[in-house]
């Protein structure tokens, strides 16, 4: 047990002690087990003899380390990547969150580590359906009967066990599948009492649409439990959500609007993030005006670019959903994983890339119609790849169109009595000059629009990777998403005839510096519209991998 009062004070016994008194969950043995009734005992004591004094999350936060943050108020160990915390009430414990663990025996066991059985939660009440927060609920509310109880934007989620709106973008831990039962729909403004505790809720959304904070009064304190609206002391609120496509449910507007209603807000006494392991320095947790301010502004000046760009170039997430990016350039949605993008004067239609074998033509002409637009024949089709999948909707075609393509398929193409046309031959015919780039057995394209520059690729560079700003001190963190990092890994690692050929290429479009990139596939629904250095990033992260499989060999 460490103590140390004035700065902070924890309860810490050894999980391995624990461990062999509990070996089974579902029945709840723990109360009858002396050892861990002593256990409890010394804890209980614990508690109780340190001074209510400030909480410091700790700045090594390593092993399964349970902590006592206000009396009565615990953070469980051992959960990892987010945080449980356990509130004592005279008649139950309410539960924050409920874990990445579907068992819930990490939190059973983080419950034992301060004195506390499962038998006595009463309330689950889960901040954000996502799964580091949620997977526990099903079990422990089955054991205890507890009522679990989340923001009603989410519950549907929750309901389906709808994993790709759990998982988002992050690595899939082992999930069943299993729905996670939600007994009780939350609205801002609701109240949970339970013996002396009041628990308010706070509608929270942007990070997901039925993020909630729980705002708890106990002990003269105002404890904020904001799960991920607020992740962390240094790095703020997670707004990584309002980067990636709609289809993982952040949103600019929402979110930016939460922060203001904080901001303006009394700060909390204590602030309980949702990722208070991410931390990589002891902070307090003891709000002030100042700490709260300096925590929240950065977030609100991110949110409000987010919302002022996507206002101005709109939101282009290339996600499946049709949409006009720039005037007269559209993106069409995806056949057979292949982004489909046309260009649309008043004389031609121009449209990139033919998937889809004889549904094409018919893909077109709906999409279009969709779209608001009249279908007509392609005058040209721009193909990015020589691979088959590219170009096997070219036959589907009633008027066969005039193609731009790679010249390794030149003479496949007049073959199955298409007209192959060079790139200067497009430029003469169309309103706006297109520049054509030939990288090994790939075109791109070039050309602008309303100022802007788009580029059209193949299949490199790949969208393989996130870009995190630590808030505090500005740095910048490159996470890399899996699968789609893996599956580059593993084509490159083929021959390394491969991975040179990429990282040339990837050195010939590092000098271009597009304001909208449609790429051949679009992996994660990613934004067209670049901004900053998030070119450099992508042309760097793809060339960290190419060049790994280069050094692997
Ligand atoms: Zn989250």
């Amino acid at each position: 047990m460490i103590a140390e009062p004035g700065l902070r004070y924890l309860t810490l016994i050894s999980g391995s002690v624990l461990a062999v008194a509990l070996t089974s969950f579902s029945g709840c043995h723990e109360d009858d087990s002396d050892l861990v009734k002593q256990i409890q005992a010394r804890s209980r004591r614990s508690v109780e003899a340190t001074a209510p004094t400030p909480a410091t999350y700790p700045d090594q936060w390593s092993g399964p380390m349970t902590l006592t943050v206000a009396p009565g108020v615990h953070v469980l160990g051992r959960l990892h990547p987010s945080a449980v915390y356990a509130i004592e009430t005279q008649q139950g414990v309410i539960l924050i969150d409920s874990g990445v663990d579907e068992s819930g025996v990490d939190v059973r066991d983080g419950l034992a580590e301060v004195g506390l059985s499962t038998k006595k939660l009463r309330y689950i009440l889960l901040t954000h359906a996502h799964y580091d927060h949620v997977f526990g609920a099903n079990q422990l509310r089955q054991v205890s009967g507890a009522v679990v109880a989340a923001g009603r934007d989410d519950c549907d989620v929750l309901r389906r066990g709808d994993a790709d709106a759990l998982f988002s973008l992050f690595p899939r831990v082992s999930y069943s599948g299993t729905p996670i039962k939600v007994d009780q729909e939350l609205l801002d403004g609701d109240e949970i009492q339970l013996g002396d505790v009041t628990v308010q809720v706070i509608g929270c959304p942007g990070h997901t649409p039925g993020s909630v904070c729980y705002l708890v009064e106990k002990d003269g304190q105002r404890i904020l439990f904001s799960g991920d609206v607020i992740a962390s002391l240094n790095f703020g609120p997670a707004t990584y959500p309002v980067h990636i496509s709609p289809r993982f449910r952040g949103d600019a507007v929402s979110y930016l609007a939460t922060i203001n209603r904080l901001l303006k807000m009394e700060p909390p006494d204590l602030l309980l993030t949702g990722h208070p392991r991410q931390q990589t320095r002891s902070q307090t947790i003891r709000m002030d005006e100042q700490i709260w301010n300096r925590l929240l502004e950065p977030a609100k000046m991110e949110l409000m670019d987010a919302v002022n760009r996507q206002r101005q170039d709109g939101a282009d997430f290339l996600d499946g959903v049709l949409k006009e990016l720039e005037p007269s350039l559209y993106y069409l949605g995806d056949l057979d994983g292949i982004a489909i993008y046309c260009i649309l004067d008043d004389q031609h239609l121009i449209v990139i890339n033919a998937p889809g074998g004889n549904r094409f033509a018919d893909f077109l002409s709906t999409q279009l119609k969709s779209l608001g637009l009249l279908p007509k024949t392609p005058t040209f089709v721009l193909l990015t790849s020589d691979q088959e999948a590219c170009r096997s909707g070219l036959a589907s075609l009633i008027t066969a169109p005039q193609v731009v393509a790679p010249p390794s398929v030149w003479e496949s193409l007049r073959a199955s009595g298409v007209a192959v046309v060079s790139p200067q031959e497009l430029s003469d015919k169309f309103t706006f000059p297109i520049t054509t780039i030939s990288l090994q057995e790939t075109l791109c394209f070039s050309f602008s629009i309303r100022k802007k520059q788009v580029l059209v690729t193949s299949n490199v560079p790949r969208h393989i990777s996130l870009e995190w700003t630590n808030r505090q001190n500005n740095r910048k963190t490159v996470s890399d998403l899996q699968p789609q990092s893996n599956a580059l890994l593993t084509e490159l690692a083929a021959s390394s005839a491969v991975s040179q050929s990429y990282l040339e290429s990837l050195q010939q479009l590092a000098n271009f510096s597009p304001n909208v990139w449609l790429p051949l596939m679009p992996l994660t629904g990613q934004n067209a519209n670049l901004y900053d250095d998030d070119w450099q990033t992508i042309i760097e992260s793809n060339q960290r991998h190419a060049k790994k499989t280069v050094r692997s060999r």
